[in-house]
């Protein structure tokens, strides 16, 4: 039966809390890796009991190390070793054992001795009923191919061997993924899962850190699986993932992540299917069709009493308006055009312990959906449990998941194109006066996170699968202090877009942001305007500070493009950076930071779709030294 699995080796902890988190996370299969059982504190027939008791199918032992081709003494020592392993198999009620191609020095690269070698294993093997996998790893000695590992397997011709497809070995080695679907069903032992980031790097050191869930990295998941599917392959599959950061993450969430990441694929092989004409495999419960998003309804910011007139007054200089005050709470809602800020002051409950925790911040975000029943029932089902919220009498309850940082992802309606029956959140506000402000800026374009490096891919799935977002291409960026990494993600028609920023330690700024936030969170909002020159200068004759951008930048400028003299001579006044790619033309301004904690950028497109990234290093390093200039004014108060 098709069934997702998941090796041990992709989680962290002891062998139980695997075991456990696995179980919870719905999966019904499990590869146990050897090391594993090294520091397991009982005997093997105790994982049996207990991967038991959690409806959990040990489907294989992995994985037994340069076994084929070896020379006398180590031929016959491998086969003692074997013996001993089909012993432990015994024990923990496993039928299959996986081998990997050998990676030793002095391994025979002659294929009808390999052959020969993995036949008498598969003899030995059949005597008591177990069968044999064997895979070829992308840095083994002289099999690194599937191609090369299935005419072994079809050399030795045995009904109790059959090769094991890797997808993390397959699509390193860009080994062609179509003729997989060739091989019979029969003579395949086990399909194992893993993603990677698509970049040059040794295969092996790739494999052992930075495999990943799919739809976390960049290879071809769904066509792999697609080509292992058409074969009429119905075992496990199964994911086994090598990654520094999942080990060091708690099991429940790796296994959580991974359960998502594989309902997701299984998704988008019924998707491929259909268009196919083909029937769903349904691997698991079917998902709720993904969601239509389709742009942000209002963002929530918590305050304290403190601050709250420095946020407000940085809100007016944007051009909103407090337009209406919550009938039961200490809310505002600001407006201007359709977009709309909450501005939160409660002195308890979810957004003051919030605050609590990472002072004035964004701590909710409500998105679009065309159907939100339907997105609360994929989120469930994907893990992500509904929150209410408290509500007065009367008042409107509006679900939400949590999202980074255990900030808010509110579900709302969409407001119908007809205008027919307008959306009606705001209903609980009381207003002052017009509901309407009409003000410069248009659209939230982008809204940006940062995210410790730990919990990156984390995010990434939750966006892909329980939103349904895609991907934008990934860039890397130089930051003054070290290099950080951006990946865009989206609802496919843009009305949203999130860059995540990682910091990778250090001082960069996106890891100061991180340390004085206190953990993951929105750094920044960016509005679009039709006439960025005109929102500045007003903004600034109001008194709004901006990011002040070094000299240098517009010397590079002049060298780089050719800008009429008196269009540049205002961008410098105003501070205004600006892009071009192809004819599409970016202008942006960023405020100066909030507490630094997160800061807003203004932007005006004409026929540009990216985020500016060349002016990025500029950008941090003048955040820079806005940070070091606020430290050095805090230690100054302190003397
Ligand atoms: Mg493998």
């Amino acid at each position: 039966m098709l069934r997702w699995s998941i090796a041990t080796v992709s989680m962290g902890g002891t062998l139980e809390s695997k075991l456990a988190a696995a179980g919870r996370a719905g999966f019904r299969a499990i590869e146990i890796f050897e090391n594993d059982l090294t520091f397991f504190n009982g005997r093997p027939r105790d994982v049996r009991a207990r991967a038991q008791d959690l409806g959990l199918d040990i489907i294989a032992l992995q994985p037994m190390r340069d076994f084929e081709g070896m020379p006398e003494p180590m031929r016959a020592r491998n086969f003692e070793r074997a013996q001993r392993k089909f012993d432990l198999m015994e024990e923990l009620g496993t039928r299959a054992l996986c081998i990997c191609s050998s990676v030793a020095e002095d391994a025979s690269g002659d294929f009808d001795v390999l052959a020969k070698d993995l036949g008498d294993l598969a003899d030995l093997a059949a005597q008591r009923g177990f069968s044999i996998g064997y895979e070829a790893l992308a840095w083994g000695k002289h099999v690194r191919d599937w191609m090369q590992a299935w005419e072994i397997v079809r050399k030795a011709d045995r009904p109790n061997l059959g090769i094991v497809l890797d997808s993390y070995h397959i699509c390193v080695r860009k080994n062609p993924l179509a003729p997989i679907a060739e091989i019979p069903a029969s003579k395949i032992a086990l399909v194992q899962i893993a993603d990677a980031p698509d970049i040059l790097m040794d295969p092996m050191s790739l494999s052992r850190h930075h495999r990943c869930f799919p739809g976390q990295g960049g290879y071809p998941m769904r066509d792999f699986m697609a080509a292992c599917l058409a074969t009429g392959y119905d075992g496990p599959l199964s994911l086994e993932i090598f990654n520094d950061q999942f080990r060091g993450a708690p099991a429940p969430q790796i296994a959580r992540d991974g359960m998502r990441a594989l309902q997701a694929l299984g998704e988008s092989i019924d998707t491929l299917r259909a268009e196919r004409g083909e029937r769903p495999l349904s691997i698991g419960q079917p998902l709720p069709a993904p969601p239509v998003i389709d742009g942000i309804e209002f963002i929530e910011f918590v305050t304290g009493n403190a601050e709250a007139a420095r946020l407000t007054s940085l809100l007016e200089a944007l051009g909103f308006a407090r337009v209406g005050h919550h009938r039961s709470k200490d809310v505002d809602l600001w407006r201007q055009n359709d977009l709309n800020i909450v501005v939160n002051r409660e002195q308890d409950g979810f957004a003051h312990s919030f605050y609590l925790l990472h002072g004035t911040s964004v701590c909710a975000l409500a998105l679009r959906f065309d159907d939100p029943k339907r997105a609360l029932d994929r989120a469930n089902a994907l893990g992500a449990p509904t929150y209410y919220g408290r509500v007065g009498p009367g008042e409107a309850s509006i679900p939400a998941v949590g999202g980074v940082e255990n900030s808010l992802v509110y579900y709302m309606p969409r407001p119908p194109k007809d205008g027919s029956t307008p959306s009606n959140w705001d209903r609980d506000f009381v207003f002052d006066g017009a509901r309407e402000h009409p003000g410069p800026l248009n659209a939230i374009d982008h809204m940006s996170n940062v995210l410790r490096r730990s919990e990156f891919l984390s995010w990434v799935t939750f966006y892909k699968s329980v939103l349904g977002f895609v991907d934008e291409p990934q860039v890397e960026l130089a930051d003054p202090y070290g290099a950080f990494y951006s990946r865009v993600l989206g609802s496919p028609d843009k009305s949203v877009r999130i860059p995540m920023n990682i910091g990778d330690g250090g001082a960069t700024t996106v890891s100061r942001f991180i340390d004085t936030f206190g953990g993951s969170g929105v750094q920044q909002i960016a509005f679009s305007t039709n006439d960025l020159f005109a929102f500045v200068e007003k903004a600034r004759a109001n008194g709004m500070d901006f990011l002040a951008i070094p000299e240098n930048y517009y010397e590079d400028l002049e060298a780089r493009y050719d800008i009429a003299p008196d269009r540049l001579a205002k961008m410098r006044e105003l501070g205004i950076l600006y892009d071009r790619v192809k004819g599409g033309e970016f202008l942006h301004v960023y405020t100066k930071m909030f507490d630094e904690r997160f800061f807003f950028e203004i932007v005006e497109r004409h026929d540009y779709d990216l985020f500016g990234a060349a002016n990025t290093p500029v950008r941090l390093a003048a955040q820079m030294n806005e940070l070091d200039e606020a430290m050095r004014q805090r230690t100054l108060g302190a003397m």
